[in-house]
């Protein structure tokens, strides 16, 4: 079985070694030949720890419409097989805008993810009709609410709590974490084939480890154009991957407790407004796993900004946060959700991985973009591949990416058209 590295422990990555160990699993390969790679010394303190974790089933471009689908499906499959409601909040949602705000949102189907402000509804196809507000939220006079989603095409999940399930069960099969560690460099062998990747400890010994390998995942969010380039530096070509920061709070209400739910935890909701200049609110009521015993908590975000740094760490992103954008996302909590009782429990910023074209990078890399005299082993021997660039849309389209990569991995069927999703 060839020996996978993957560069970067957040949603795709991890999600990506765990079908992998999977399916090596069933062939009773055992999983000791896959490796997790990860520089924060915190795990998840980037996008996938701090998203909002809206699953949508249709809400997306023709290119990525296949895998958006496959993902919303294997999140239902893997919520009902592991007690994801639980253990990851997985919940059925309804998503809904208000009726005033209704004259402002354009109702094509675009890819918003590269645009400041833009408002993810604007993908919602469902036709609009008038229905009940969540207890949470606090109407002006008049005002009504409108449901945007059709039945059973959308849910939500906590995010963070997602990605640790997927972690231990990776840990459980076998898959080796290196952490905080980093990757300096490739070898290559006498037919000048991906043979080996070197990898620094970096949290005190910065020990140096040459892991045997010929397959290479870069699934490193915001950070894959700089892993590319430092482990192919003689490559003329750049991955197409930016970063969108954006910043969150999460709130719990005393109007969102276990007995507002209804039976079969179905009752979250996705509120998304529109109507500010430059910033389109999202706001999603979701359940707490991990034994939380329903409820939850209110998560606020939608204010973005394409120019901020990416931090050398994920961890470093905390130093920072803008009070001013903080302050504005407070505001938004105070109006929607009303100040009594409502407690802010947690303020972030993290950075998404976006593309220009505004679809990820689902995609084995042609030999050609490694640079002169470095190449790989034809699958399923070797390879590298980058799953990266899923902007808004990392959380939603996890567990399909990671399925699809392992499949691109091991030279099966994939279980998705990809196709489009290529450079
Ligand atoms: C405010 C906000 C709200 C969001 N809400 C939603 C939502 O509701 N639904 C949805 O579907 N999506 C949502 N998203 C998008 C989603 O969070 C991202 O698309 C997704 O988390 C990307 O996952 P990732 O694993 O590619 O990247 P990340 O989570 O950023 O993980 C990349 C990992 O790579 C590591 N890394 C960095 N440098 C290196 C290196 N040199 N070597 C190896 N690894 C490295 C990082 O430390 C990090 O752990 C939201 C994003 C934001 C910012």
């Amino acid at each position: 079985m060839p020996t996978t590295v993957i560069l970067g422990a957040g949603i795709i990555g991890t999600s990506t070694a765990y079908y992998l160990s999977q399916q090596q699993q069933q062939q009773q390969a055992g999983s000791g030949s896959i490796h997790l790679v990860e520089p924060s010394p915190e795990l998840f303190a980037s996008a996938s720890g701090f998203a909002g974790g809206f699953l949508a089933k249709d809400w997306f471009s023709p290119a990525s419409a296949d895998l958006g689908a496959l993902s919303f499906e294997e999140h239902r499959r893997l919520a009902e097989r592991e007690g994801g409601a639980e253990r990851w909040g997985y919940a059925k949602s309804t998503s809904i805008t208000l009726l005033s705000e209704a004259a402002a949102r354009s109702r094509e189907r675009v890819d918003l993810w590269v645009r400041d402000g833009a408002s993810r509804a604007e993908a919602a196809g469902a036709k609009p009709v008038v229905g009940t507000p969540p207890s949470w939220l606090r109407l002006a006079d008049g005002d009504q609410v409108e449901v945007i989603s059709e039945e059973g095409t959308v849910a939500q999940i906590d995010p963070l709590q997602l990605s640790q399930f997927l972690l231990q069960k990776c840990l459980d099969a076998g898959v080796r974490l290196h952490h905080p560690a980093k990757a300096l460099s490739i070898q290559t062998d006498t037919r000048n084939e991906l043979s080996s990747i070197r990898v620094a400890d970096t949290h005190v010994s910065g020990t140096e480890t040459d892991i045997p390998c010929t397959n290479v995942v870069i699934a490193a969010g915001a950070w894959s154009p700089q892993v590319f380039r430092t482990l192919f530096p003689t490559s003329g070509f750049a991955l197409p991957i930016s970063s969108l920061a954006g910043h969150s709070l999460v709130a719990t209400s005393p109007r969102w407790t276990p007995e507002h739910e209804q039976p079969g935890g179905s009752s979250c909701h996705a509120l998304f407004l529109s109507s500010r200049p430059g910033y389109s609110p999202e706001i999603m009521s979701r359940r707490v796993g991990g034994g939380g015993g329903g409820g939850g908590n209110i998560y606020v975000a939608g204010l973005n900004c394409a120019a901020e740094p990416l931090p050398d760490l994920a961890t470093d992103a905390k130093r920072q946060i803008s009070r001013e954008s903080i302050e504005t996302l407070r505001e938004t909590a105070r109006e929607v959700l009303g100040e009594d009782g409502v407690e802010i429990i947690r303020e972030g910023l993290c950075f998404r991985p976006v593309t220009e074209r505004g679809t990820p990078i689902v995609s084995r890399v042609a030999d050609e973009l490694l640079g002169p005299g470095v190449g790989t082993r034809p699958a399923p021997e070797g390879g590298v591949y980058v799953a990266s660039g899923h902007g808004p849309w990392g959380i939603s389209m996890s567990l399909g990416t990671g399925l699809v990569m392992a499949e691109m991995i091991q030279g099966r069927a994939l279980s998705a058209d990809v196709s489009g999703l290529s450079f």
